[in-house]
Protein backbone atom coordinates (compact mmCIF):
# COMPACT_ATOMS: atom_id res chain seq x y z
CA UNK A 1 0.00 0.00 0.00
CA UNK A 2 1.17 3.39 -0.95
CA UNK A 3 0.29 5.71 1.81
CA UNK A 4 1.36 8.94 0.10
CA UNK A 5 -0.71 8.10 -3.31
CA UNK A 6 -4.01 7.35 -1.15
CA UNK A 7 -3.17 10.27 0.53
CA UNK A 8 -3.03 12.31 -2.56
CA UNK A 9 -6.14 10.99 -4.03
CA UNK A 10 -8.41 11.78 -1.20
CA UNK A 11 -6.71 15.40 -0.93
CA UNK A 12 -7.12 16.10 -4.32
CA UNK A 13 -10.76 15.00 -4.65
CA UNK A 14 -11.94 16.75 -1.70
CA UNK A 15 -10.35 19.88 -3.32
CA UNK A 16 -12.16 19.67 -6.52
CA UNK A 17 -15.39 18.41 -4.83
CA UNK A 18 -14.89 21.87 -3.59
CA UNK A 19 -14.76 23.70 -7.16
CA UNK A 20 -18.39 23.92 -7.91
CA UNK A 21 -18.44 22.78 -11.88
CA UNK A 22 -22.24 22.48 -11.61
CA UNK A 23 -23.00 21.71 -15.34
CA UNK A 24 -24.92 24.08 -16.59
CA UNK A 25 -22.71 26.53 -16.97
CA UNK A 26 -20.05 24.60 -16.16
CA UNK A 27 -17.38 26.73 -15.43
CA UNK A 28 -14.63 23.61 -15.49
CA UNK A 29 -11.80 26.00 -15.90
CA UNK A 30 -11.41 26.54 -12.03
CA UNK A 31 -10.97 22.78 -11.86
CA UNK A 32 -8.60 22.41 -14.39
CA UNK A 33 -6.55 25.67 -13.17
CA UNK A 34 -6.98 23.32 -9.77
CA UNK A 35 -5.18 20.22 -11.51
CA UNK A 36 -2.93 22.20 -13.51
CA UNK A 37 -1.48 23.65 -10.00
CA UNK A 38 -1.54 20.47 -8.20
CA UNK A 39 0.67 18.76 -11.57
CA UNK A 40 3.49 21.92 -11.10
CA UNK A 41 4.12 21.58 -7.51
CA UNK A 42 5.17 18.10 -8.40
CA UNK A 43 7.08 19.38 -11.46
CA UNK A 44 4.82 18.16 -13.88
CA UNK A 45 3.68 20.35 -17.10
CA UNK A 46 0.02 20.23 -18.50
CA UNK A 47 -1.83 22.31 -20.82
CA UNK A 48 -5.49 23.56 -20.59
CA UNK A 49 -7.10 23.95 -23.71
CA UNK A 50 -10.32 24.55 -25.69
CA UNK A 51 -12.66 27.09 -27.41
CA UNK A 52 -14.53 28.76 -24.42
CA UNK A 53 -12.12 30.28 -21.74
CA UNK A 54 -14.50 29.63 -18.82
CA UNK A 55 -14.79 25.70 -20.12
CA UNK A 56 -10.78 24.83 -20.31
CA UNK A 57 -9.75 21.02 -20.40
CA UNK A 58 -6.84 20.13 -19.25
CA UNK A 59 -4.18 17.49 -20.99
CA UNK A 60 -0.81 16.21 -19.71
CA UNK A 61 1.93 13.91 -21.58
CA UNK A 62 4.26 11.04 -20.06
CA UNK A 63 6.13 10.50 -23.35
CA UNK A 64 7.23 7.24 -24.08
CA UNK A 65 10.00 5.56 -25.97
CA UNK A 66 7.61 4.71 -28.33
CA UNK A 67 7.98 1.05 -28.34
CA UNK A 68 4.37 -0.07 -27.33
CA UNK A 69 0.79 1.22 -27.38
CA UNK A 70 -0.21 4.67 -26.00
CA UNK A 71 -3.02 4.85 -22.50
CA UNK A 72 -5.64 7.77 -21.42
CA UNK A 73 -6.47 8.31 -18.62
CA UNK A 74 -9.56 10.13 -18.99
CA UNK A 75 -12.05 11.79 -16.64
CA UNK A 76 -14.92 15.07 -17.14
CA UNK A 77 -14.22 17.73 -14.45
CA UNK A 78 -17.85 18.85 -14.78
CA UNK A 79 -20.60 17.55 -12.25
CA UNK A 80 -24.49 17.59 -12.50
CA UNK A 81 -26.01 20.30 -9.85
CA UNK A 82 -26.88 19.97 -6.60
CA UNK A 83 -30.52 21.46 -5.60
CA UNK A 84 -30.10 21.66 -2.10
CA UNK A 85 -32.98 19.43 -0.53
CA UNK A 86 -31.83 16.55 1.03
CA UNK A 87 -28.58 17.15 1.08
CA UNK A 88 -27.35 16.75 4.75
CA UNK A 89 -24.12 18.31 3.61
CA UNK A 90 -22.53 21.11 1.91
CA UNK A 91 -22.41 19.23 -1.63
CA UNK A 92 -19.20 21.56 -2.10
CA UNK A 93 -17.35 20.96 0.94
CA UNK A 94 -15.92 17.74 0.45
CA UNK A 95 -16.74 16.44 3.85
CA UNK A 96 -15.69 13.31 5.23
CA UNK A 97 -17.93 11.60 7.32
CA UNK A 98 -17.14 8.11 9.43
CA UNK A 99 -15.16 6.62 6.36
CA UNK A 100 -17.41 7.99 3.53
CA UNK A 101 -15.97 10.99 0.97
CA UNK A 102 -19.79 12.85 0.77
CA UNK A 103 -20.22 15.84 -2.07
CA UNK A 104 -21.00 16.47 -5.69
CA UNK A 105 -19.34 14.83 -7.96
CA UNK A 106 -18.01 12.03 -5.22
CA UNK A 107 -18.87 9.10 -7.88
CA UNK A 108 -19.88 11.18 -11.05
CA UNK A 109 -16.55 11.18 -11.04
CA UNK A 110 -14.24 13.62 -9.08
CA UNK A 111 -13.50 10.32 -7.38
CA UNK A 112 -11.81 8.67 -10.56
CA UNK A 113 -10.30 12.11 -11.86
CA UNK A 114 -8.49 12.93 -8.22
CA UNK A 115 -7.55 8.87 -8.98
CA UNK A 116 -6.31 8.87 -12.07
CA UNK A 117 -4.04 12.27 -11.69
CA UNK A 118 -2.26 11.52 -8.69
CA UNK A 119 -1.44 8.21 -9.94
CA UNK A 120 -0.45 9.61 -13.47
CA UNK A 121 2.03 12.23 -11.19
CA UNK A 122 3.12 9.46 -8.86
CA UNK A 123 3.74 7.47 -12.02
CA UNK A 124 5.12 10.51 -13.63
CA UNK A 125 7.56 10.94 -10.41
CA UNK A 126 9.05 7.47 -10.54
CA UNK A 127 11.19 8.63 -13.55
CA UNK A 128 10.36 5.79 -15.73
CA UNK A 129 10.16 5.90 -19.26
CA UNK A 130 6.78 4.30 -20.32
CA UNK A 131 7.07 1.82 -23.64
CA UNK A 132 3.83 4.29 -25.09
CA UNK A 133 2.44 7.60 -24.02
CA UNK A 134 0.86 8.10 -21.16
CA UNK A 135 -1.97 10.74 -21.54
CA UNK A 136 -3.85 12.28 -18.96
CA UNK A 137 -7.31 14.60 -19.73
CA UNK A 138 -9.43 16.16 -17.60
CA UNK A 139 -12.22 17.40 -20.00
CA UNK A 140 -14.76 19.55 -19.58
CA UNK A 141 -18.91 19.61 -20.51
CA UNK A 142 -19.56 15.56 -20.53
CA UNK A 143 -23.10 15.67 -18.15
CA UNK A 144 -24.59 17.98 -20.76
CA UNK A 145 -22.57 17.32 -24.19
CA UNK A 146 -24.10 20.14 -25.71
CA UNK A 147 -21.42 23.11 -25.95
CA UNK A 148 -18.54 20.69 -27.97
CA UNK A 149 -16.53 22.27 -25.48
CA UNK A 150 -15.21 19.45 -24.29
CA UNK A 151 -14.08 15.75 -25.87
CA UNK A 152 -15.69 16.35 -28.73
CA UNK A 153 -14.11 19.18 -29.27
CA UNK A 154 -11.08 17.74 -28.39
CA UNK A 155 -10.96 14.64 -30.42
CA UNK A 156 -11.19 16.98 -33.55
CA UNK A 157 -8.43 19.78 -33.00
CA UNK A 158 -6.51 17.72 -31.04
CA UNK A 159 -6.31 14.04 -32.52
CA UNK A 160 -2.71 13.87 -31.61
CA UNK A 161 -4.26 13.29 -27.75
CA UNK A 162 -5.81 9.78 -29.17
CA UNK A 163 -4.23 6.58 -27.68
CA UNK A 164 -4.52 3.27 -28.44
CA UNK A 165 -6.27 3.09 -25.27
CA UNK A 166 -7.95 4.19 -22.91
CA UNK A 167 -9.74 3.71 -19.53
CA UNK A 168 -12.84 6.20 -18.33
CA UNK A 169 -15.96 5.89 -15.78
CA UNK A 170 -18.63 3.29 -16.41
CA UNK A 171 -18.09 0.52 -14.22
CA UNK A 172 -15.86 -1.54 -11.38
CA UNK A 173 -18.39 -2.01 -8.40
CA UNK A 174 -18.79 -5.22 -6.60
CA UNK A 175 -21.93 -7.46 -7.67
CA UNK A 176 -22.33 -10.50 -5.07
CA UNK A 177 -24.47 -12.75 -7.29
CA UNK A 178 -27.43 -14.88 -4.94
CA UNK A 179 -25.59 -17.85 -6.26
CA UNK A 180 -22.22 -16.68 -4.05
CA UNK A 181 -20.52 -15.72 -6.75
CA UNK A 182 -18.84 -12.18 -7.08
CA UNK A 183 -19.31 -10.13 -9.89
CA UNK A 184 -17.78 -6.91 -11.22
CA UNK A 185 -18.97 -4.68 -14.70
CA UNK A 186 -16.90 -3.49 -17.15
CA UNK A 187 -18.36 -0.70 -19.43
CA UNK A 188 -16.85 -2.04 -23.04
CA UNK A 189 -19.59 -0.52 -24.94
CA UNK A 190 -22.60 1.97 -25.23
CA UNK A 191 -26.17 1.94 -27.05
CA UNK A 192 -26.82 3.96 -29.80
CA UNK A 193 -28.59 7.66 -28.56
CA UNK A 194 -31.04 10.07 -30.74
CA UNK A 195 -34.37 11.98 -29.83
CA UNK A 196 -37.45 11.08 -32.30
CA UNK A 197 -40.53 13.51 -32.77
CA UNK A 198 -43.65 11.37 -33.28
CA UNK A 199 -46.29 13.55 -35.32
CA UNK A 200 -49.98 12.04 -33.58
CA UNK A 201 -52.66 13.27 -36.15
CA UNK A 202 -56.28 13.94 -35.63
CA UNK A 203 -58.91 16.49 -37.30
CA UNK A 204 -59.33 20.13 -36.31
CA UNK A 205 -62.25 21.41 -34.36
CA UNK A 206 -63.52 23.74 -32.34
CA UNK A 207 -62.96 22.23 -28.69
CA UNK A 208 -66.85 23.49 -27.53
CA UNK A 209 -67.95 20.61 -30.32
CA UNK A 210 -65.87 17.93 -29.27
CA UNK A 211 -65.40 14.67 -31.31
CA UNK A 212 -64.05 12.61 -28.96
CA UNK A 213 -62.57 9.82 -31.81
CA UNK A 214 -60.90 12.20 -33.64
CA UNK A 215 -58.99 14.42 -30.93
CA UNK A 216 -54.62 13.99 -31.84
CA UNK A 217 -54.93 14.56 -27.68
CA UNK A 218 -56.66 11.73 -26.94
CA UNK A 219 -55.05 9.64 -29.87
CA UNK A 220 -51.70 11.13 -28.27
CA UNK A 221 -52.15 9.72 -24.88
CA UNK A 222 -53.09 6.37 -26.00
CA UNK A 223 -49.84 5.82 -27.86
CA UNK A 224 -47.73 7.31 -25.18
CA UNK A 225 -49.40 4.57 -22.65
CA UNK A 226 -48.92 2.05 -25.14
CA UNK A 227 -45.20 3.32 -25.41
CA UNK A 228 -44.97 2.66 -21.88
CA UNK A 229 -46.77 -0.73 -21.62
CA UNK A 230 -44.61 -1.96 -24.20
CA UNK A 231 -41.54 -4.46 -23.89
CA UNK A 232 -39.39 -5.40 -26.95
CA UNK A 233 -38.66 -8.52 -27.32
CA UNK A 234 -34.71 -9.27 -25.77
CA UNK A 235 -32.12 -9.39 -28.55
CA UNK A 236 -29.06 -11.53 -27.03
CA UNK A 237 -26.10 -10.53 -29.13
CA UNK A 238 -22.80 -12.95 -29.27
CA UNK A 239 -20.91 -10.75 -26.83
CA UNK A 240 -24.32 -10.28 -24.64
CA UNK A 241 -23.99 -14.00 -24.67
CA UNK A 242 -20.04 -14.25 -23.92
CA UNK A 243 -21.05 -11.90 -21.05
CA UNK A 244 -23.86 -14.27 -19.42
CA UNK A 245 -21.66 -17.56 -19.87
CA UNK A 246 -19.04 -15.15 -17.57
CA UNK A 247 -21.23 -15.23 -14.88
CA UNK A 248 -22.21 -18.92 -15.03
CA UNK A 249 -25.46 -18.33 -17.00
CA UNK A 250 -26.13 -21.53 -19.28
CA UNK A 251 -29.40 -22.87 -21.84
CA UNK A 252 -31.65 -20.79 -23.63
CA UNK A 253 -31.09 -17.06 -24.45
CA UNK A 254 -34.92 -16.45 -22.45
CA UNK A 255 -33.53 -18.91 -19.74
CA UNK A 256 -30.26 -16.96 -19.09
CA UNK A 257 -31.79 -13.72 -19.10
CA UNK A 258 -33.92 -14.51 -16.18
CA UNK A 259 -31.55 -16.18 -14.26
CA UNK A 260 -29.08 -13.13 -14.48
CA UNK A 261 -32.04 -10.99 -13.46
CA UNK A 262 -32.51 -13.38 -10.54
CA UNK A 263 -28.93 -12.68 -9.29
CA UNK A 264 -29.30 -9.04 -7.97
CA UNK A 265 -30.87 -5.98 -8.27
CA UNK A 266 -28.32 -4.23 -10.52
CA UNK A 267 -27.84 -7.02 -12.80
CA UNK A 268 -32.25 -6.97 -13.18
CA UNK A 269 -31.70 -3.05 -14.25
CA UNK A 270 -28.70 -3.40 -16.31
CA UNK A 271 -30.10 -6.60 -18.46
CA UNK A 272 -33.05 -5.08 -20.07
CA UNK A 273 -30.75 -2.06 -20.94
CA UNK A 274 -28.06 -4.14 -22.63
CA UNK A 275 -30.23 -6.40 -24.41
CA UNK A 276 -33.51 -4.04 -25.44
CA UNK A 277 -34.09 -1.04 -27.58
CA UNK A 278 -36.00 1.68 -25.08
CA UNK A 279 -38.34 4.38 -26.41
CA UNK A 280 -39.43 6.93 -23.74
CA UNK A 281 -41.88 9.59 -24.16
CA UNK A 282 -39.89 12.78 -22.10
CA UNK A 283 -42.48 15.67 -24.05
CA UNK A 284 -45.29 16.64 -25.58
CA UNK A 285 -46.50 20.02 -27.57
CA UNK A 286 -49.07 21.18 -29.48
CA UNK A 287 -49.59 25.03 -31.16
CA UNK A 288 -53.02 25.89 -30.61
CA UNK A 289 -55.01 28.14 -27.82
CA UNK A 290 -57.25 26.09 -25.77
CA UNK A 291 -60.25 26.37 -27.48
CA UNK A 292 -58.70 24.67 -30.31
CA UNK A 293 -58.88 20.71 -30.73
CA UNK A 294 -55.62 20.21 -32.65
CA UNK A 295 -54.70 18.89 -35.64
CA UNK A 296 -51.05 17.39 -34.67
CA UNK A 297 -49.66 16.17 -31.38
CA UNK A 298 -45.86 15.92 -30.92
CA UNK A 299 -44.17 13.47 -28.74
CA UNK A 300 -41.07 13.74 -28.00
CA UNK A 301 -39.33 10.61 -27.44
CA UNK A 302 -35.51 9.61 -25.79
CA UNK A 303 -34.67 6.53 -27.51
CA UNK A 304 -31.60 4.04 -27.21
CA UNK A 305 -30.92 1.26 -29.85
CA UNK A 306 -28.93 -1.37 -29.52
CA UNK A 307 -25.28 -1.28 -31.00
CA UNK A 308 -26.82 -3.04 -34.72
CA UNK A 309 -29.76 -1.41 -34.77
CA UNK A 310 -30.67 1.31 -36.87
CA UNK A 311 -34.08 3.92 -37.99
CA UNK A 312 -36.08 0.91 -39.22
CA UNK A 313 -35.93 -1.15 -36.38
CA UNK A 314 -36.87 2.18 -34.37
CA UNK A 315 -39.58 2.08 -36.73
CA UNK A 316 -40.86 -1.19 -36.44
CA UNK A 317 -40.71 -0.95 -32.45
CA UNK A 318 -43.23 2.19 -33.01
CA UNK A 319 -45.34 0.16 -34.79
CA UNK A 320 -45.63 -3.06 -32.72
CA UNK A 321 -45.98 -0.63 -29.46
CA UNK A 322 -48.66 1.47 -30.48
CA UNK A 323 -50.17 -1.15 -32.88
CA UNK A 324 -53.64 -0.18 -35.04
CA UNK A 325 -56.10 3.18 -34.71
CA UNK A 326 -53.55 5.65 -34.49
CA UNK A 327 -52.26 7.88 -36.95
CA UNK A 328 -48.45 9.11 -36.45
CA UNK A 329 -45.08 9.44 -38.63
CA UNK A 330 -42.16 9.22 -36.41
CA UNK A 331 -38.69 11.74 -37.29
CA UNK A 332 -35.47 11.33 -35.89
CA UNK A 333 -34.22 15.13 -34.45
CA UNK A 334 -30.67 14.01 -34.41
CA UNK A 335 -28.45 11.08 -36.16
CA UNK A 336 -28.59 7.96 -34.38
CA UNK A 337 -25.26 7.81 -32.91
CA UNK A 338 -22.99 5.53 -31.26
CA UNK A 339 -22.83 2.31 -30.22
CA UNK A 340 -19.48 1.28 -30.55
CA UNK A 341 -18.09 -1.44 -28.81
CA UNK A 342 -14.52 -2.28 -27.92
CA UNK A 343 -13.02 -5.63 -27.94
CA UNK A 344 -12.39 -7.65 -24.67
CA UNK A 345 -9.87 -9.29 -26.46
CA UNK A 346 -6.64 -6.76 -24.89
CA UNK A 347 -4.26 -6.17 -23.05
CA UNK A 348 -6.09 -3.61 -21.51
CA UNK A 349 -8.71 -5.92 -20.17
CA UNK A 350 -6.48 -8.59 -19.49
CA UNK A 351 -4.48 -5.70 -17.09
CA UNK A 352 -8.30 -4.78 -15.76
CA UNK A 353 -8.66 -9.09 -14.90
CA UNK A 354 -5.56 -9.75 -13.20
CA UNK A 355 -5.62 -6.60 -10.96
CA UNK A 356 -9.61 -7.93 -9.59
CA UNK A 357 -7.82 -11.68 -9.65
CA UNK A 358 -5.32 -9.72 -7.01
CA UNK A 359 -7.60 -7.82 -4.87
CA UNK A 360 -10.77 -10.37 -5.33
CA UNK A 361 -9.63 -13.99 -5.79
CA UNK A 362 -12.69 -15.80 -8.25
CA UNK A 363 -14.08 -12.36 -8.80
CA UNK A 364 -15.54 -12.40 -12.69
CA UNK A 365 -15.25 -9.08 -14.54
CA UNK A 366 -18.25 -8.64 -16.67
CA UNK A 367 -17.97 -6.84 -20.05
CA UNK A 368 -21.22 -4.74 -20.21
CA UNK A 369 -22.90 -2.18 -22.72
CA UNK A 370 -24.21 0.72 -20.93
CA UNK A 371 -27.57 2.53 -21.56
CA UNK A 372 -26.21 6.20 -20.62
CA UNK A 373 -23.88 7.84 -23.04
CA UNK A 374 -19.75 8.71 -21.55
CA UNK A 375 -17.58 10.51 -23.29
CA UNK A 376 -15.78 7.22 -24.19
CA UNK A 377 -17.91 7.81 -27.26
CA UNK A 378 -15.38 10.08 -28.84
CA UNK A 379 -12.82 8.38 -28.06
CA UNK A 380 -13.83 5.09 -29.87
CA UNK A 381 -15.53 6.86 -32.74
CA UNK A 382 -12.56 9.49 -33.55
CA UNK A 383 -9.85 6.96 -32.65
CA UNK A 384 -10.87 3.39 -32.99
CA UNK A 385 -9.52 3.78 -28.86
CA UNK A 386 -10.19 0.50 -27.29
CA UNK A 387 -11.85 2.30 -24.05
CA UNK A 388 -12.93 0.92 -20.86
CA UNK A 389 -15.27 2.05 -17.95
CA UNK A 390 -13.77 0.88 -14.98
CA UNK A 391 -12.56 1.71 -11.41
CA UNK A 392 -12.53 -0.19 -8.85
CA UNK A 393 -15.27 0.21 -6.08
CA UNK A 394 -15.49 -3.09 -3.62
CA UNK A 395 -16.37 -1.64 -0.53
CA UNK A 396 -19.48 0.80 -1.13
CA UNK A 397 -22.39 -1.32 -1.59
CA UNK A 398 -23.11 -1.07 -6.03
CA UNK A 399 -26.84 -0.35 -4.77
CA UNK A 400 -25.71 2.68 -2.71
CA UNK A 401 -23.11 4.12 -5.13
CA UNK A 402 -24.96 4.17 -8.37
CA UNK A 403 -28.29 5.77 -6.35
CA UNK A 404 -26.33 8.32 -5.14
CA UNK A 405 -24.94 9.08 -8.72
CA UNK A 406 -26.63 12.83 -9.49
CA UNK A 407 -28.80 12.65 -6.28
CA UNK A 408 -28.77 13.55 -2.41
CA UNK A 409 -25.28 13.27 -0.56
CA UNK A 410 -23.03 11.89 -3.38
CA UNK A 411 -20.83 9.59 -1.50
CA UNK A 412 -18.12 6.97 -1.70
CA UNK A 413 -16.05 5.06 1.30
CA UNK A 414 -12.71 6.74 1.30
CA UNK A 415 -10.98 3.29 0.88
CA UNK A 416 -12.26 2.85 -2.16
CA UNK A 417 -11.19 6.09 -3.69
CA UNK A 418 -7.91 5.31 -2.50
CA UNK A 419 -7.90 1.70 -3.76
CA UNK A 420 -8.80 3.28 -7.45
CA UNK A 421 -5.25 5.79 -7.04
CA UNK A 422 -3.21 2.00 -6.09
CA UNK A 423 -5.41 0.52 -9.29
CA UNK A 424 -4.74 3.44 -11.67
CA UNK A 425 -0.56 2.97 -10.83
CA UNK A 426 -0.85 -0.79 -11.42
CA UNK A 427 -2.36 -0.23 -13.98
CA UNK A 428 0.29 2.15 -15.73
CA UNK A 429 2.93 0.19 -15.09
CA UNK A 430 1.09 -3.10 -16.08
CA UNK A 431 0.49 -2.12 -19.55
CA UNK A 432 3.25 0.89 -20.01
CA UNK A 433 6.55 -0.60 -18.18
CA UNK A 434 6.15 -4.21 -17.54
CA UNK A 435 4.68 -5.17 -21.03
ZN1 LIG B 1 -19.79 10.89 -15.40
Amino acid sequence: MDSSLRASALGLARELIRVDTSNPPGRETAAAELIRDWLAERGIASELIGPDPTRLNLISRIEGSGQGPSLMLMAHTDVVPAPLENWTVDPFGGVIADGWLIGRGAVDMKNELAARVAAFAEFAAGGTRPRGDVVLVAEADEERNVSDVGMSWLVRERPDLLCDMAINEGGGFLLRLADGMSVVPISVGEKKVTSIRLRVHGVAAHASVPDRESNAVRSAAKAIDRLFAYEAPAIVSDSVRQTLHSIGAGGSDEGMLEWASSQHPVLERMIPAMTRMSITPTGLATHEPANVVPPVVEVICDCRTLPGQGESDIRQHLEAAIGDGIDWEMELLEPLEGGYESSVDTDLFRACEEYLARRLPGAVLMPMITAGFTDSHWVRQAGGTIAYGFAPVFETAAGEYLESMHGADEKIRVSDLEDMAEFHLFLIRRLMVDG
